[in-house]
Parts: C-alpha cells; structure tokens; sequence
C-alpha cells in the first residue's frame, strides 16, 4: 500500500492509474476505522475499481465550535494496518495546511439538501464537508467514490454536488454495517462506555420497530417517525435532536402515506451524539 502525505503525491498516483487504464475508486475517512469504513472499499472493488484509494483527514472545516474535533480518536498504526489488511492500494494523510493553504477563500455550499436534519443542529457542517470532499475529489480523481449510507444527508449532499459541480465521477452509497446487536458502527461509538453503550441501542431499536410496523401494514410516515421517538424517550439516558421521515432521494419530508420513506433520527447518549437511518420500500429489502 502506498502512503502519501501530500496531495500532490496522490494526484501523482491517480494520474499515473489513470494513464495505465486502471479505474479508481475512492472512499475518504475520517479515521479511527472499523467495519463500516471496510464495507466501503469492498464496494469499491465490487464496483470493478482495480486502484482503490483511502484518506485519513480529521477535517477542522466540519466541526462546529463546542464540537469534538480535538478529542476526536485518531489511531493512525491501527487505520493503517486495517487499510492495508482491506487490499487498499493507496492512501492520503494530508496535514490541514495542505487542504487549506493559507488564507483559503473557497468553499463548497449545497443549498436545499444541506438544510434541516444534521444541518439545523450543525450549521456550516455540510459547507465543511462539500468543501472537504471537492478537494480530495481533485486530489485522488476517481471514477468511482463510496459514501456510507450511515451519514444518508452526507451522501445525498454529495450525490448533489458532484451533479452540480460536473465532477464525472459516480457516487455509491454502502448500506449501513452494524453490531451485531444493532447498534450502527461509529467512530464515535468509542465514546459510549457502561450504561451509555446499552442506552445507545435505543435508535436502532426504534428504527427497527418501525421496520416492523411498516411490514405490517402501517404507512403512515408520522406514525412511523412517532414510534421511533417514543421509543427513544423511553431511554433517559438519550437525548432526541430530532426524528423525521423524509423522502429517499429528495429528503423533503413526507406527511402523507407513502411506499416509501426514509426515517432519521439524531440523538445524544452521555457524551456522545448519535445518528441513524432506515430506508423503507413496499416490497423491497432494508
Ligand atoms: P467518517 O470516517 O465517519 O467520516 O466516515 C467515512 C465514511 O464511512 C462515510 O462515507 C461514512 O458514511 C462511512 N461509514 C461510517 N460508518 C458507517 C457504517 N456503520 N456503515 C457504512 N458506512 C459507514
């Protein structure tokens, strides 16, 4: 696996794989990795990429003040070890200066799609992200790049921008990996110790008895986002930010009964803030 530093090694490596023929799938991180972030490259080769690329890069433009970018885990021997063991062939750990030369002036803004849900609660956060995610673009120039349905605003903000900004490059969304008791894997699943880490199971619990209701017959998307949130109240360790049932693709919300919908919720559990997501289809899988 080769290990760059600096953007400009990369886009050395990505424009050599591009002469040679080779198709580059690309999938950017945060660090602390675990299952979830490994689904991504396995997609990424299912996708037929034969020069598959990470990136480590805690991004300080995503993090409101008050929010965890100092203690954010960083556990760089293990990420790359678990790249390296993910068949990898490349990976990007930039310093914050290089992503944002000094006296940066451009930024990425999604509009409609970034509003409401994580970005009423995080404002400026999927500003930070577009921006993040349009340099590395340019940086690892892949064809395809894979984005975790956990984070579905993120993926849907980047399925907009890469239309906007004309980047050529096709996005694909992983499903969601989880404990094996549900809980979503997170990297910020590390900060949920005792009784939190049980509390935590409250968001997938309410999602899946959603799920249920659903295959019963229930399609009511306001009495399927109600029962996720009676559900999370019922812990009084969690604190709701918000459950909603949005549409799939658009996330406008949804009132009237639909074959469709995705619910979302956003939650703290002690010093942790928690998100996850159920997409459901009539007849269809999830
Ligand atoms: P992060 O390191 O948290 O910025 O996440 C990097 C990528 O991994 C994003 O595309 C996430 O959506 C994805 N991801 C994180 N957790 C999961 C999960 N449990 N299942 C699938 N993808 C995930």
């Amino acid at each position: 696996m080769e290990l760059f530093r600096t953007p400009a090694e990369m886009q050395g490596w990505a424009d050599a794989c591009r002469r040679e023929g080779r198709r580059i799938g690309f999938a950017p991180t945060m660090g602390a990795l675990h299952a979830g972030h490994v689904s991504l490259y396995e997609l990424l080769r299912s996708r037929r990429c034969n020069a598959v690329a990470a990136s480590i890069f805690v991004n300080p433009t995503q993090f409101g003040p008050g929010e965890d970018f100092e203690k954010y885990p960083r556990d760089e021997a293990r990420d790359l070890d678990m790249l390296r063991r993910a068949g990898v062939d490349a990976v990007l750990l930039p310093s914050v200066s290089d992503m944002y030369p000094e006296g940066s002036q451009t930024f990425v803004e999604v509009t409609g799609v970034s509003q409401g849900l994580c970005g009423a609660g995080r404002p400026g956060h999927f500003r930070g992200v577009a921006t993040v995610v349009a340099k590395l673009f340019n940086i690892a120039r892949p064809h395809v790049a894979a984005f975790g349905e956990k984070d579905y605003q993120q993926l849907a903000v980047i399925r907009r921008m890469a239309l906007d900004l004309g980047f050529g490059i096709e996005i694909a969304g992983a499903p969601i990996v989880r404990e094996a008791d549900g809980l979503a894997l997170s990297s910020r699943n590390r900060y949920l110790e005792g009784a939190d880490r049980t509390a935590a199971l409250c968001l997938s619990r309410g999602l899946f008895l959603a799920k249920s209701l659903f295959e019963g017959g229930e399609r009511d998307p306001l009495a399927l986002a109600a029962a996720v949130r009676s559900e999370i109240e019922g812990e009084p360790r969690a604190a709701i930010e918000y459950v909603e049932a949005r549409h799939p693709e658009t996330l406008e919300p949804v009132t009237l009964p639909s074959g469709s919908v995705t619910l979302l919720v956003a939650a703290r559990v002690g010093p942790a803030r928690l998100i996850d997501n159920i997409t459901l289809h009539q007849g269809g899988q999830q």
